[in-house]
């Protein structure tokens, strides 16, 4: 049956350039991330050592939690908690109005989109820049991000031609890659000098310390924050790590999965505001809590954002992040999405051939493949299983529980080999859209045993 995956991954792949083009690009990133995998011979007790860490840090939140608080505030920061997305976006916009601040500039937070803050402070008069290249664009554009680390992925630099020739009055028809990237340093200065305060997201928290660690490529973090007097950093509480030892092992894990890069080329840590300046953590909930009591899908707070699952996933390179309905797309979304809402996000679980290429790569050993298994498994639960598929198991199991009913539907069978092609791939076949129906044999195996058609070797094993 036709899902909204599937109909989006329709829409996608119309355009055969774009598919090849986004399939191979992300193939690319995927094989950079093996080689610098395979250079580092303890790469698999690093992702081993990760995992562990993660689990045993999430399994102690409270603790962790308690103490980077602690420590943050010693530090001279201001801690704010969010039981949700309303929440989150309330507080924020409170520190904004305080300081009667008119622009905020921010660099790339996957936790922003989650909780719409955007929209909401733009509708409250609050220029909101993003700062992060491909982010910029993406605003530019008006469309979210179709991929957690390369939100632009999607994009050939033509397109990123003419938008900045629309929007950044640059040359015609110039989309040479320095050109463009000029451009957007030139125009994004103004917008850093002129922000009343700045946003980040934040990759890690350490509790030992009260850090908060943000890896980016642009330097974008470092150059907003070091220019307005506050800085609103936006945390989900599951990125807290235990302290530096820790953070050691996911700087190496982070950039090798995500990009292909030995470290990412700016890893800044934030400890304390500047002088006469003011740092705020908001702590965000949002429903990460409830995952914790959740055993079955308890991995999914471990993940760290790299997106190698969906480089390495042929479901998402080959239908574009646009087209899952959850905010973050591929193994890692398809999970979360469903974790926030199985009734809406159900029709990803589809977009997943279980080839299990994610678990593999997963620098923290999520059991990415597992899940959505067993999200498929509990889809009537949700009343969200196919209804087609659901007559067809229950005729199966009507036919396997009546024997001589069964072995009359076998005597027939081969009927269907004769039948004129419209009838078997019609509409209603949607399995027969791209494969095709094997023939029916002239005689069951049974048939074949009892006429001793089928010979028993030595060993026990049947042969024809
Ligand atoms: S689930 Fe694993 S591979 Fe996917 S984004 Fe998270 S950490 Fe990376």
């Amino acid at each position: 049956m036709s899902t909204k995956h599937t109909k989006a991954a329709d829409r996608f792949i119309a355009n055969k350039e774009q598919e090849t083009w986004h399939n191979e690009t992300l193939w690319m990133v995927r094989e950079k991330r093996d080689r610098m995998a395979m250079a580092i011979p303890e790469w698999e007790h690093l992702r081993e050592l990760a995992a562990k860490v993660k689990m045993h840090t999430i399994t102690h939140l409270d603790q962790y939690l308690e103490k980077f608080v602690s420590n943050a505030e010693s530090n001279g920061v201001i801690i704010h908690w969010a039981k949700d997305a309303a929440e989150h976006n309330q507080i924020v916009y409170d520190i904004l109005s305080k300081h009667n601040v008119k622009k905020l500039v921010k660099s790339k937070s996957m936790l922003t989109e989650e909780c719409h803050l955007n929209p909401y402070l733009i509708d409250r008069g609050i220029d909101v820049v993003e700062s992060d290249l491909g982010e910029r664009i993406l605003q530019l554009m008006n469309e979210p991000p179709s991929h957690i680390v390369m939100p632009a992925i999607h994009l050939k630099r033509q397109e990123v031609g003419k938008l900045f020739e629309d929007k950044l009055h640059t040359e015609k028809d110039n989309s040479d890659p320095t050109y463009l990237t000029r451009a957007a340093r030139q125009h994004l200065r103004n917008e850093f000098l002129t922000a009343g305060a700045s946003m980040t997201g934040a990759n890690f928290g350490v509790a030992e310390t009260g850090d908060v660690v943000v890896c980016t490529n642009e330097g974008n973090a470092d150059m907003g924050t070091s220019l307005p007097k506050v800085h609103i950093v936006s945390m989900g509480i599951e990125k807290i790590i235990p302290d530096h030892r820790a953070l050691s092992v996911y700087t190496r894990l982070l950039a090798r999965s995500a990009t292909g890069q030995p470290v990412t080329t700016y890893t800044s840590h934030f400890r304390k505001p500047r002088k006469g300046c003011e740092m705020h953590i908001v702590l965000v909930d949002n429903g990460r809590s409830g995952i914790l009591g959740n055993k079955e899908h308890i991995q999914t707070l471990k993940c760290i954002r790299c997106g190698a699952c969906m480089n390495t996933c042929p479901v998402y390179r080959r239908s574009g992040g646009y087209s899952y309905t959850y905010f973050i797309p591929g193994p890692i979304g398809i999970n979360l999405g469903m974790l926030k809402s199985p009734e809406e996000y159900a029709d990803n679980v589809s977009a997943c051939s279980l080839c299990y290429s994610c678990n593999n790569v997963c620098p923290v050993k999520i059991d990415l493949a597992d899940q959505i298994y067993r999200w498929r498994q509990n889809l009537d639960s949700f009343h969200k299983a196919d209804k087609m598929k659901k007559i067809m198991s229950w005729g199966m199991k009507f036919l396997f529980m009546h024997p001589a009913l069964y072995k009359t539907g076998l005597k027939f069978a081969p009927v269907v080999n004769h039948l004129p092609r419209f009838m078997l791939y019609n509409g209603l076949n949607d399995w027969g859209k791209g494969r095709e129906l094997p023939q029916f044999a002239s005689e069951s195996f049974t048939e074949m045993w009892k006429k001793g058609k089928v010979q028993t070797n030595k060993a026990g094993s049947d042969e024809q």
